[in-house]
């Protein structure tokens, strides 16, 4: 073995105390520690021949990296949609990195990992009050779960033309419909040949809604005269947090011949608060359903799972298997990951996402999401009443989107933003809606509280 490795395996101990040490650091430091840098850093380094060993390593990295780090997971970045990692999340998240299993089959193999990633998916379907008739997988994030849950949606079109788009390509020119898909969605489209620009769009609600208008829906398809399509509905829209009407879409689905997709990255969280769950009702019908896990269930990224109604299992292995390897066994017998999803290798990803279903359990991630919404509440109230800012769009979840009133110097809403993200003490994006320059903030970090929503408003007021 080589000395310098043979040497690291020989302090493992040591090494890790000290990787365990500068964690709680930093995790104690969340709350103070800045939420952007703007800093560049000198990227020149070219491999060296010989190594430094772990120790001198990780000082390097104190040295050259560790400043730059941001509170990316701490209860002040509201930008995008950043979740946090819970304690247990982290446990299960470091143990996965060291028993550095690869989950593939039940049966067949000497790692039977998959199990737990079977377990975590029951106890996902668990707390998301959905049925267990669907097969669930993990994959890196909501977007990768948007490519193979659309991937299997584009078998099904062919199926309905007796073909089979997998192995021979697409032949049939394929509908697809959706009101305000995530951009994700949309790329799933370009990757996987039915094209981004292929999609209609179809109307909105009236009233500042980004919800799915039913009845223009409904004359699009008839307009098909029975072709199939898919429908990419939105389980929280990423400005407002907009639902499509999932019981009127069941209702649809009665009537038509098409597949059914709900991207619920973050939206699908609905189902755990008890004045939201209506939301999602209905949901349950859907053929697909994507959602993220390294947003609001706060564990690290990257992680998210699909949902696909096992009913469709076989069109799923005819769109993700692995065909040219006789030792991974027949793939509708013998259960494997490989077969139904788009990597081969990959990390138990349901580990963290087990440890911290197992240690807060459905009132844990209740509690979780109501003092998300509670915390876009008190932001939203404070734009709603501010003589400076003014809300884009009504509160509906957990997101709050609004901007400047007074738009009379060019860019304001971009000038203020910046000022408010160098303070380092927020981190907010920003966005256009319906035409009007916005900023978002996001609320699903577990670590949120009343105070930092107290922080915010007083450096708001002061900077506009
Ligand atoms: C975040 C998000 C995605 C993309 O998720 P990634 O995890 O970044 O790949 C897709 N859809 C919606 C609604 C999202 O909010």
């Amino acid at each position: 073995m080589n000395k310098i490795l043979e040497n690291d395996l020989s302090q493992m101990d040591f090494i890790l105390d000290k990787a365990k040490e500068q964690s709680i650091a930093y995790l104690n430091d969340l709350s103070n520690r800045s939420t952007s840098k703007g800093v560049k850093v000198d990227i020149s380094n070219h491999l060296a021949d010989d190594g430094i060993g772990t120790m001198k390593t990780l000082q390097y990295f104190n040295e050259k990296f560790e400043e730059i780090m941001v509170s990316a997971s701490g209860p002040r970045y509201w930008g995008y949609v950043v979740g946090g990692s819970t304690p247990a999340s982290i446990v299960g998240d470091w143990l996965t990195s060291i028993y550095d299993q690869c989950p593939f089959v039940i049966e067949g193999s000497g790692d039977t990992s998959a199990q737990i990633e079977l377990e975590t998916i029951n106890m996902l379907l668990d707390l998301f009050n959905l049925p267990n008739d669907f097969i669930g997988g993990f994959v890196t994030g909501a977007t990768v779960s948007n490519f193979t849950s659309l991937g299997v949606a584009r078998q099904w079109i062919g199926k309905q033309y007796n073909k089979d788009f997998a192995k021979d390509g697409i032949s049939e020119s394929i509908k697809v419909f959706a009101a305000t898909p995530h951009s994700s969605a949309v790329k799933s489209l370009s990757m996987l040949g039915m094209g981004s620009n292929n999609f209609t769009r179809i109307k909105v609600v009236e009233g500042n809604r980004e919800a799915i208008d039913i009845d223009d829906l409904e004359q699009h398809i008839q307009q098909l005269n029975g072709q199939p399509f898919i429908l990419i509905a939105s389980g929280g829209t990423v400005n407002t947090v907009d639902f499509d009407d999932f019981k009127a879409i069941a209702e649809l689905k009665k009537k038509y011949n098409f597949w059914w997709h709900i991207d619920a990255a973050f939206g699908a969280f609905a189902a755990c608060s008890d004045e939201h769950k209506h939301l999602v009702e209905g949901w349950e019908f859907a053929d697909s359903i994507t959602i993220d896990c390294h947003k609001w269930l706060n564990v690290p990224y990257d992680s998210a799972v699909f949902f696909i109604k096992e009913k469709y299992k076989y069109l799923q292995v005819d769109t993700f298997q692995n065909s040219n390897a006789p030792y991974l066994g027949n793939p509708l017998d013998n259960f494997n990951y490989t077969n139904l999803l788009p990597e081969n290798s990959r990390r138990l990803r349901a580990l963290p996402v087990w440890f911290s279903l197992m240690a807060y359990g459905k009132t844990g991630y209740k509690d979780i999401v109501s003092n998300s919404i509670a915390m876009a509440n008190h932001f939203g109230d404070f734009i709603e009443n501010s003589k400076d800012f003014a809300l884009l769009a009504p509160v509906r979840l957990n997101t709050v989107c609004f901007t400047l009133k007074n738009q009379e110097q060019d860019n304001a809403t971009s000038v203020f933003l910046k000022k408010l993200n160098d303070t380092g003490k927020v981190f907010l994006t920003p966005t256009v809606y319906n035409g009007s320059k916005g900023i978002r903030a996001s609320f699903v970090n577990f670590r949120t509280t009343i105070e930092d929503i107290e922080i915010v408003k007083e450096l708001m007021v002061e900077l506009v």
